[in-house]
């Protein structure tokens, strides 16, 4: 075949089977050039899951009569003029195909009634175009703003109608896909219709929180903490030339089995991000159990040039001059506010089950209109789960180790003996607080452990249940944090006969990667050929608790090896990325194997503990960060509030 030139209208079809996928990605394209066109309020209304029609009119600038044809025009845009441009896109659109693209594989009509430079056109002009025909403009009377209706889509491209689904859930991507929007521009009103019935109505407003909670959920306002922070100088309002950062961090009890309930968006474009997402799961590492995601808005502003916009066609996606930085940023700024806060979740019983969090799961399920409620086993605690619990219990393991362990942790630390609880490393240590002294605030106050498991106490707000083992592993696990990012090293044993343990070269060459953490973890271990390594010292705590430590030794390296590890691990290698994937590379490996040396050494339910052992514990609970949690995400927590016992006991 000779080569030719491609009729427009297969030049138009291929741009639309890059960038509208579905009725949702019009939605997408007409609602952007509503907002590029500076209005106040859009209203979106949709047929049978947009299939038949969606029609968006808002009250923008609008296209004046003489412009209409070049506005469906490929490549015809108002919004580029020269290719500096490119490098700074202040607009949601700028290749002028979207338009030509839906007229391409619609029929598509456009109404519009132009506003230029405050002067409104006497009428407006409507015009219309579907497949190869283009029809001529006409004139009509109409409101300012715009009017797109597009009918049949996809009437021209089988293959593309095919892979519609049915309406409900094409209808399901475009609700998302408006919800997105509208959180990011609280300044618009937003309506949203299907089949002449209602779905979302949203009036403008100055509180980006506001307007967030509205489209998320009355609900979940409780459950959402807010943040703001800025990086980088910021010179004057109209230059951006720092980085702003702007969000609401659900608390880990309204976590979600999927990352649908995160919201990023950068320079008021949502888009998803494999960085962004990956800092946010990290914030919440030990927050929130690894199946678990959680719920998280994420705003950033940032200068123009920063950000590439111009690298997926449907502008999906961004590039960042510098991901490292805006993985750092997020991360730094969820993690300080989710430290800054109290995390214990409250607990309250709607009917029957004794639940944590459930308005806001209830909201977060109604939104998403699955259903799905695959985070509530994990943080409910019926009456069956507690049964449960004790049938789990291992009946040989009575004898009591939380002395012990203390002793054996605390016998290298050089703070120990001086220094009181004056630096905040050292108040985290246990022997630092000696057994007995037990301060006068805690006495009165009381606790009570209750089956051997369970903790409970008061606080200002009402009762509080504490699961012993889950708390001490995050004492622990803190503990050992500070001991190693600090000078200290754990006490050590040295074994009479190495142990072997048997390795690919793979998990050999981990296990050298791993070296200089385990060093001052008090595990030393040597290459012995090319396929085993034996281990000459095992930390001091471990042997108390006769953990094996070949055993050990292979679950550490399991975990490391499996899921966060090994894709950080890559992400670090890549050029592109920063150090601070490296740093997170290295932090998740920490992670791991503190978290499985603390949860070998704590407390188990089962373990009767002393009043003096009681106090010690509690006390490093209001010490220690995160004590809300267990390393796994699991809480350690669960408050009763006075007034929900109240409500129980019909006092009101
Ligand atoms: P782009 O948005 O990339 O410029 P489009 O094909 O989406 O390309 O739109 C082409 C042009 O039509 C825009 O540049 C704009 O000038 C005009 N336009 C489209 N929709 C509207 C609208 N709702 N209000 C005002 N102008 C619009
Ligand atoms: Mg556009």
């Amino acid at each position: 075949m000779p080569i030719r030139r491609l009729p427009t209208l297969l030049v138009n079809q291929i741009a639309a089977g890059e960038v509208i996928e579905r009725p949702a990605s019009v939605v997408k394209e007409l609602v952007e050039n509503s907002l590029d066109a500076g209005a106040r309020r859009i209203d979106i209304a949709v047929e049978d899951g947009g299939r038949q029609l969606i029609r968006i009119s808002d009250d923008g600038a609008g296209i004046p009569a003489e412009e209409l044809p070049l506005a469906l025009a490929p490549h015809a845009t108002s919004k580029l003029e020269s290719p500096e441009q490119l490098e700074q896109i202040a607009t949601l659109g700028f290749r002028g195909e979207a338009l030509a693209s839906i007229a391409s594989i619609s029929r598509l009509r456009i109404t519009s009634r132009a506003t230029v430079r405050g002067i409104v056109a006497e009428a407006g002009a409507v015009m219309e175009a579907g497949g190869d025909q283009v029809g001529a403009v006409q004139p009509v009377a109409a409101a300012p703003g715009s009017l797109v209706e597009v009918r049949d889509l996809f009437f021209n491209t089988p293959a593309r109608r095919k892979f519609m689904r049915a309406a409900p859930t094409e209808f399901g991507h475009i609700a998302e896909l408006v919800s997105r929007i509208a959180m990011v521009r609280p300044d618009v009103g937003f309506s949203l219709s299907h089949n002449d019935r209602l779905t979302l109505e949203v009036a403008p407003t100055e509180s980006r929180r506001q307007r967030c909670v509205e489209v998320l959920g009355q609900e979940l306002d409780e459950a959402l903490l807010e943040f703001e922070d800025h990086h980088g100088d910021m010179l004057g309002s109209d230059v951006q030339t720092g980085y702003r950062l702007w969000g609401l961090a659900g608390r880990p009890e309204i976590a979600r089995a999927t990352a649908k309930f995160q919201y990023v968006c950068i320079n008021g474009r949502p888009i998803r991000d494999r960085q962004i997402s990956h800092a946010i799961r990290e914030a919440y590492r030990g927050l929130v159990p690894p199946d678990q995601q959680p719920v998280a808005v994420v705003f950033i502003d940032m200068p123009f040039e920063a950000v590439d916009v111009n690298v997926h066609p449907a502008k999906a996606e961004v590039r960042f001059r510098d991901t490292g930085r805006v993985h750092g940023m997020v991360l730094a700024s969820l993690r300080q506010r989710l430290l800054g806060a109290d995390l214990t979740p409250k607990a309250g019983f709607p009917q029957g089950g004794l639940t944590l969090g459930s308005s806001g799961m209830a909201a977060a399920a109604n939104h998403g209109g699955t259903g799905d409620t695959a985070s509530a086993p994990a943080a409910n605690l019926s009456a069956a789960s507690f049964v449960d619990y004790f049938r789990r219990m291992d009946p040989t393991q009575k004898g009591f180790v939380y002395q012990q362990v203390k002793e054996a942790l605390a016998q290298d630390d050089p703070t120990a003996a001086t220094n009181d609880t004056a630096s905040g490393v050292a108040a985290s240590l246990p022997l630092t607080q000696p057994s007995g002294n037990v301060p006068p605030a805690l006495q009165a106050q009381g606790v009570l452990q209750v089956h051997q498991s369970y903790l409970v106490t008061q606080d200002e707000a009402g009762i509080l249940i504490i699961d012993q083992h889950a708390l001490h592993e995050r004492v622990m696990f803190e503990e050992l944090r500070s001991r190693i990012l600090g000078a200290g090293r754990l006490e050590s044993q040295r074994m009479l006969m190495p142990a072997v343990l048997n390795l690919s070269p793979a998990r050999l060459a981990m296990l050298e990667q791993l070296g200089p953490l385990l060093e001052k973890l008090g595990i030393e271990v040597e290459p012995m050929g090319p396929r085993s390594a034996g281990i000459h010292a095992f930390p001091t705590f471990l042997f108390d608790r006769r953990v094996e430590p070949v055993q050990f030794m292979e679950d550490l390296l399991d975990r490391t090896q499996e899921g966060d590890f090994d894709h950080v691990t890559a992400a670090a290698g890549n050029k592109s990325d920063g150090p601070q994937q490296a740093q997170a590379a290295q932090e998740s490996a920490l992670h791991e194997v503190l978290d499985m040396m603390a949860c070998k050494a704590a407390v188990k339910a089962g373990d009767h503990m002393s009043a003096e052992e009681l106090a010690s514990l509690l006390k490093q609970r209001d010490e220690i960060e995160r004590s809300s949690n267990c390393p796994h995400g699991r809480p350690t927590t669960i408050r009763l509030s006075l007034r929900e016992l109240e409500k129980q006991f019909k006092r009101t």
